[in-house]
């Protein structure tokens, strides 16, 4: 089916070709004035119409009627050509011809005049893959052409042609198809195989097709294969593994407002439309680095007109206004980050849920450290260290004269009063990087990793974080000195807050804190609205 499309819907003349104005022109006007070359070279990606103009071109130049610079279509030699009968047109794979040998038995037919048309054309394609002497033997016949022969050559690799096959070429550079441009060939096809489809839908495989037709059409194939009545975008995404650049653009908007619920909804949504969020993920991150490229120089919308449409252009646009150049190199490093982390994760969501929570909380971050300020001013930083040197911290100056309620209700009386908002504020934080901490453990001792993978830190209760552990043997372990050490050592360096560990089991910890309610990370209430467990590789 994709091939037939592509075949069926070749070009036939320079005016079906969609793009590459520049070289139509130019080959049009070599044609009309007569002035033919013997030698072109159409460099290019894959899929933009090299051997579709090569064709027309040859048939241009044989065609008995010519029509302002188009051919006719209906004398004897287009006929022929049309058909794929001409033995005059000579098309090459130099892909599957890469040896010496094929160019010297070309060489010799080469010199043998045309069987019936006006000029024998030799298509070369992929000419790239020639091998070093029949690149030798390809440039004694260029150096020399009859007069009646015109090579042309097609390359996807122009970097890997000889300089000396270079300078006796004309040459001309191919460009990728502007998604525009797709969307108005596909739609003709589908009108044609009278097939009705969505334009978001044509949207979606245009954007797909990286510039090439011929992805597009095949693209477009498999979709008409459906044979559905009309053709949506949702089945095209779900065709395709992939999204569309709305559904992006909105995730992205309301990840640009803050709206960080919105956007953890929208995650549940995707999930229950069974999209593949693998091709989610790298569409997310290839729209941020749109974000990040247009933010630094706007002038480059041109150069992503080949990947988006003018309305999504200006809706990154809009975004980006509203939106720190930091912020979107924040997005793309935490995305990146956490697609490998989460690689092997038996949620395909995860890896984007922690991101969204990550840059969640990095938004809340500085209002936090001003609630922190005002509610208690942070002893200076000698006053600190004296307290990390306090094997017993019992005492806190800076908030012994200011007495809490809590405190009259803590166990142990006016010795434990709770810096409440602080430390609320430094669990979270160390929340947020508690799998950073457990990774920078894991070079150190993979097994005390592992054993902090199945212990959780619960409260932050006089500079001491609590880790509640299931068994009394996770427990032991934590509570190793060098290992403790290690782990108060990691949490600072990841997190900045300096703080003590002790572990309790679970037991134990319901006994001494029987009132405490669970304060969790958002990955965890993530975890816990949308099912599923934390897996760490
Ligand atoms: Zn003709």
């Amino acid at each position: 089916m994709s091939t037939t499309l592509y075949r069926k819907y070749r070009p036939s003349d320079f005016s079906q070709v969609i793009g590459q104005k520049h070289v139509v022109q130019t080959l049009q006007n070599s044609i009309k004035s007569g002035r033919i070359g013997q030698a072109y070279l159409f460099a290019g990606p894959r899929g933009t119409g090299k051997t579709s103009i090569a064709r027309i071109f040859a048939k241009t130049i044989n065609c008995t009627s010519l029509k302002n610079g188009e051919p006719c279509l209906k004398c004897d030699s287009c006929k022929t050509i049309l058909d794929g009968r001409s033995l005059d047109i000579i098309e090459i794979d130099a892909a599957s011809h890469t040896g010496v040998d094929n160019i010297r038995e070309l060489r010799e037919t080469v010199k043998l005049p045309p069987s019936s048309l006006k000029y024998k054309v030799y298509i070369i394609d992929e000419v790239h893959m020639l091998s070093g002497g029949a690149f030798n033997a390809l440039l004694k016949t260029l150096e020399e052409p009859p007069v009646h022969v015109v090579f042309i050559l097609a390359t996807t690799e122009v970097h890997k042609i000889p300089e000396t096959i270079l300078s006796r070429v004309q040459r001309f550079d191919f460009t990728r198809l502007t998604v525009e441009e797709i969307i108005e060939r596909l739609k003709q096809i589908a009108k044609l195989e009278k097939v009705s489809v969505e334009p978001e839908a044509l949207e979606i495989i245009a954007a797909s097709s990286e510039g090439g037709m011929r992805n597009a059409e095949s693209l477009l194939g498999q979709v008409i294969a459906l044979e559905d009545k009309k053709i949506t975008a949702k089945e095209v995404e779900f065709i395709l593994g992939t999204v569309s650049e709305k559904e992006i653009a909105d995730f992205v908007g309301q990840l640009v407002g803050h709206d960080f619920p919105a956007v953890f909804l929208r995650i549940a949504d995707l999930r229950e439309s069974g999209i593949d969020f693998k091709n989610f993920g790298k569409s997310l991150l290839n729209y941020l680095r749109q974000m990040l490229v247009l933010k630094i120089n706007p002038d480059l919308g041109k150069k992503l007109s080949y990947e988006l449409t003018k309305e999504r252009l200006g809706q990154i646009q809009k975004q980006i206004s509203e939106i720190e150049t930091d912020e979107i190199l924040e997005a793309i490093n935490v995305l990146q980050e956490n697609t490998e982390r989460f690689r092997n994760s038996q949620i395909p969501q995860l890896f984007l849920e922690a991101s969204v929570a990550s840059l969640a909380i990095n938004s809340d971050a500085p209002k936090q450290a001003k609630m922190i300020s005002s509610a208690s001013p942070a002893p200076p930083i000698a006053a600190q260290n004296d307290l990390k040197e306090k094997k017993t911290a019992e005492i806190k100056p800076a908030v012994e004269n200011k007495p809490m309620k809590l405190e009259a209700e803590s166990k142990k009386g006016s010795a434990k009063p709770i810096l409440k908002e602080a430390s609320s504020g430094d669990l979270e934080l160390v929340l947020a990087r508690w799998l950073d901490v457990m990774d920078s453990l894991k070079s150190y001792n993979h097994s005390l990793s592992s054993v902090l993978k199945m212990a959780s830190p619960s409260l932050i209760e006089e500079n001491t974080l609590i880790i509640k552990t299931k068994y009394d043997f996770y427990k032991d372990k934590i509570t190793e000195t060098t290992n403790r050490l290690t782990i108060e050592e990691a949490i600072d360096k990841i997190t900045g807050v300096n703080l003590k560990i002790k572990a309790l089991t679970e037991k134990e910890f319901k006994a001494e804190y029987p009132n405490f309610k669970e304060k969790k990370s958002l990955l965890q209430e993530a975890v816990d609205i949308f099912g599923g467990k934390i897996v760490k590789d």
